[in-house]
């Protein structure tokens, strides 16, 4: 008999918190979980997954808007909403489902129930109301949407956990934040026929992106029908006898029938049993951990949105696997953050690797700059006015690409190979020195010789709607 009951007791059957407990358990750890949902975590269950369905499905009508141009007559076609919502949901489960079995199949005892922190090597099972012991114990619960809880209304918002589960498809929706979840369901809910109002609180929507990006994907977004508004606040939300009214800083107002807040996550360490553990936590909530994901408690880790490093599921997923060759199979390794490609389900899409043109130069690099804009073939063919970009931030002393940043049709495909050569350090010269594929849209990543000339940087740039009279309605 060992002192404990298992080797890892994972907290939080997501992405990350299943893939460190299988592996793991392949490396011979006797290991459990308890997960108080259905396994998958966000990403499966109302992350990633049901937003690329649905992402998928909004477009449909620009595809068939499209098509008699490449001589197809298309007959009128309409949404049945809650087909498509319980086909994604039955979609979640077959997946939660595989996750479970999976689970199973490593040799993971699955409780489901919510488990919280007792001490450094024991965890309490909240409905079983009962204790086990573990000698590692890994924290890997996520995190959760955070709505600004100042804000008079508020509760007649919804964040995106609700909105898969919507009954009826709002004809008018109003979406607050800038970040990843606003920009992709803006996106979403046009295509799918609703009349979207995004309102944003600073001068450029999805910060920490390259500029470009930012300013051509309002341009596409716009061009698609969706409002922006940049530079707002909302006072109020006020209920309506038909519907909503948001009511801005400003003082206008908005009708609408739906609001949704994006705007952002909080790691899910409340009742977590944290403090009783002796496991500190930052301002933000999020589980303090060093390279090697353990917290300040030597048997305690934590891995990916509830130690907020960086939040995407790949990462998630890498931390667990560090986590168990670290802890089970002898070789330390930590998670590297450098060049970690990402892509937005915007519509078009962004994908983007390494540093942005702001970031090298901040950094001291000497940069040459390589973009290109055009319609793709496919496009331009159907007389659609959507564009294509590529950019290249190219260190001018070693001609490493830093990064590559690509707006269009699929830069999330794209951007998972670029990826590859950028992690790599390739050069500009080996990007110019590998043979085009054509005709395709990704030719342009290893056939753009012009540098760049600064001078076009102000006829290029988008106008910004600053204020509602001036927004792109
Ligand atoms: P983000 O952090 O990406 O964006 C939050 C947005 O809300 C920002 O524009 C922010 O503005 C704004 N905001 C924050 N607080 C307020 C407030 N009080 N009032 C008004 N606006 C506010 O969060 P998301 O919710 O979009 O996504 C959460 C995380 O999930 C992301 O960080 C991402 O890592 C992950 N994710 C990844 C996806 C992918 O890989 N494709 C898809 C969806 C989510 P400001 O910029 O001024 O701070």
């Amino acid at each position: 008999m060992t002192e404990y009951d298992y080797d890892l007791f994972t907290i939080g059957a997501g992405s990350g918190g299943v893939r460190a407990t299988r592996m793991s358990a392949q490396f011979g750890a006797r290991v459990a979980v308890a997960e108080e949902d259905r396994p998958g975590g966000t990403c499966v269950l109302r992350g990633c997954v049901p937003k690329k369905l649905l992402v998928y499905a909004s477009a449909y009508p620009e595809e068939m808007a499209d098509a008699p141009a490449y001589g197809w007559s298309a007959g009128e076609m309409t949404l049945d909403w809650p087909r498509l919502r319980d086909a994604v949901q039955a979609e979640t489960e077959r997946l939660s489902r595989i996750y479970r079995r999976n689970l199973g199949l490593a040799g993971a005892e699955i409780f489901d129930d919510r488990a919280i922190l007792k001490d450094p090597h024991t965890v309490h099972l909240v409905k079983a109301d009962r204790d086990v012991t573990a000698r590692h114990i890994l924290v890997a619960v996520g995190a959760w949407p955070f709505l600004p809880q100042g804000v008079p209304g508020i509760e007649h918002a919804i964040s995106s956990n609700e909105i898969f589960h919507l009954e009826t498809l709002p004809e008018r929706a109003v979406i607050v934040g800038g970040g990843y979840i606003a920009v992709e369901f803006a996106g979403i809910l046009n295509g799918l026929g609703v009349d979207v109002t995004l309102l944003y609180r600073g001068a450029e929507i999805l910060r920490g992106f390259d500029l470009d990006l930012r300013a051509l994907l309002v341009r596409e977004m716009a061009a698609k029908g969706i409002k922006i508004q940049i530079e707002t606040n909302v006072k109020a939300i006020e209920k309506t006898g038909r519907g909503l009214t948001v009511v801005l800083e400003r003082n206008n107002e908005i009708e609408t029938d739906l609001v949704l807040y994006a705007t952002g996550r909080r790691p899910k360490t409340e009742g977590l049993g944290c403090e009783a553990a002796g496991v500190r936590l930052d301002r933000a909530g999020a589980i303090i951990v060093d390279a090697y994901s353990k917290s300040s408690v030597d048997s305690i880790h934590a891995i990916g949105d509830v130690t907020n490093r960086k939040n995407l599921t790949p990462v998630a997923i890498r931390e667990g696997i560090c986590l168990a060759e670290t802890l089970f199979n002898n070789r330390p390794m930590a998670m590297d953050y450098a060049d970690v490609p990402t892509a937005v389900f915007s519509q078009p899409p962004l994908g983007t690797v390494g540093l942005t043109e702001a970031e090298a130069r901040a950094a001291g690099h000497d940069v040459d700059i390589y973009k290109t804009r055009f319609r793709t073939m496919k496009h331009s063919f159907a007389g659609r006015d959507e564009h294509m970009f590529f950019k290249l931030v190219v260190d001018a002393r070693t001609d490493r690409v830093l990064g590559c940043h690509i707006l269009g049709h699929e830069a999330g495909e794209m951007i998972q190979i670029a990826g590859i050569a950028v992690k790599m350090g390739a050069t500009k010269a080996q990007f110019d020195a590998t043979c085009a594929v054509h005709p395709t849209a990704a030719e342009e990543l290893v056939t753009i010789r012009e540098k760049y000339v600064p001078m076009e940087i102000e006829v290029e740039r988008p106008p910004m709607p600053a204020n509602p009279a001036r927004s792109n309605d």
